[in-house]
């Protein structure tokens, strides 16, 4: 074996390959049929689930995570399940979790909470005092 395959075969034990290529990989052959629940009730599911932004950051969140963990030997996925699936699941396919109005067959899209505009110079970095107490209303 040459130096080059060695340090090759070292640099891929240290930054292992995922074993999905991307997260829709992931979702469609690993946690769709692996996590399975009764749907409609305390568990929702949206099957345009990649409309959905937070359900992308978790799922996200959730990929990387066992991506690395699946990889720690004996307790990595116990700790995973523990750390960050039982964690993410009922948040994620939960009543109140982004996919609350949307039902395995129909998607709706969720409702954004209405903004109003930071005033001008309320955000001010690098000043000392906090910007919240500086530009208190008076009564
Ligand atoms: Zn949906």
């Amino acid at each position: 074996m040459s130096s080059n395959a060695i340090n090759s075969s070292a640099a891929q034990e240290a930054n292992p390959k995922p074993l999905y290529a991307d997260l829709t990989g992931w979702v469609t052959q690993h946690f769709v049929p692996i996590y399975r629940r009764t749907l409609g009730g305390d568990f929702r599911w949206c099957a345009q689930w990649w409309q959905h932004g937070e359900a992308i950051s978790r799922l996200m969140a959730l990929w990387y995570s066992w991506e690395a963990m699946r990889l720690q030997g004996a307790t990595g996925m116990a700790l995973w399940y523990r750390d960050h699936l039982d964690h993410q699941l009922p948040v994620l396919l939960g009543p109140r979790g982004p996919f609350y109005q949307c039902t395995e067959n129909e998607h709706l899209i969720p409702h954004q909470a209405r903004l109003v505009p930071t005033p001008s110079g309320w955000l001010v970095s690098g000043s000392s005092a906090s910007p919240a107490e500086e530009q208190l209303p008076e009564d």
